[in-house]
């Protein structure tokens, strides 16, 4: 079997297979954490709508500018900004082999313009894994959450606790409390999911392109269960 054995260099670099990887599910799922080792294992690179955005908000671009209060409420960022920023991103050389989404896209409208650019950039292999958690397990992981500010490492100060508290275990820098991970504006995230992004989940099952994970568990066992997907996928 190609599946826990593979090794990590060949199926990164495997000729012809340009793998587009994008992860699905709610806020808190673990999109961040698993896509974090999914871009290390296969060596290609972790694109996070999410991440792109603070780092405009926190440079003060115009993008950043327009985003920001939407950002705060939590509530979705029009589509022409995220599928202007996404499609530039892709464009550049590190994407050549493939890469991993993380809360993109989040609308039909952003999953029908990505299909065009896929198509266009011909990637063969696009995977979908939907990670499948109870709800009441989210507000406790995104209201927990603690991210480090050097290299996006997380922490949950409730199931995963940093050994030295406000500190990243991984190379020491401090631990930031995401604005948008307090109660009042998690509500309005999750209410955005069940609204524009849920419905994706059967987009994808009807393309025949959606795999569901369990996301229940530690974040190692969660791992274990994609691995054992992508790995299985490795040839179109
Ligand atoms: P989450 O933990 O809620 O998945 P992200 O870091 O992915 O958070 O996103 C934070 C915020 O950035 C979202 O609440 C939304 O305002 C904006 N955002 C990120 N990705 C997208 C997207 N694909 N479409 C629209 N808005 C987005």
């Amino acid at each position: 079997m190609a599946a826990a054995s593979a090794d990590r260099t060949a199926a990164g670099q495997m000729p012809g297979v340009r793998r587009a990887v994008i992860l699905l599910g709610p806020p808190g799922a673990g999109k961040g954490a698993q896509a974090q080792r999914i871009a290390e294992r296969y060596d290609i690179p972790h694109l996070s709508t999410g991440d792109m955005f603070r780092d405009h908000v926190s440079r003060g671009t115009e993008l950043g500018r327009r985003a920001k209060p939407l950002m705060e409420r939590g509530e979705l960022v029009p589509d022409e900004i995220v599928l202007g920023m996404v499609e530039d991103r892709i464009a550049q050389a590190d994407c050549a082999n493939g890469f991993v989404f993380d809360g993109f896209p989040r609308t039909q409208a952003q999953a029908e313009a990505l299909e065009r650019v896929l198509a266009r950039n011909q990637f063969g292999l696009v995977l979908v894994l939907h990670i499948v958690l109870p709800g009441d397990l989210l507000l406790r992981r995104l209201t927990g959450r603690r991210i480090c500010k050097a290299k996006g490492h997380i922490f949950n100060v409730y199931e995963r606790p940093p050994k030295r508290e406000g500190f990243c275990d991984f190379d020491g820098s401090e631990l930031i409390h995401r604005a948008d991970d307090t109660e009042a504006v998690i509500g309005e995230r999750l209410a955005a999911y069940q609204r524009q992004t849920r419905p994706l989940v059967e987009f994808y099952k009807g393309r025949g392109l959606l795999k569901a994970v369990d996301g229940m568990g530690d974040v190692d066992r969660v791992t274990l269960g994609i691995q054992e997907i992508l790995d299985g996928a490795e040839s179109p």
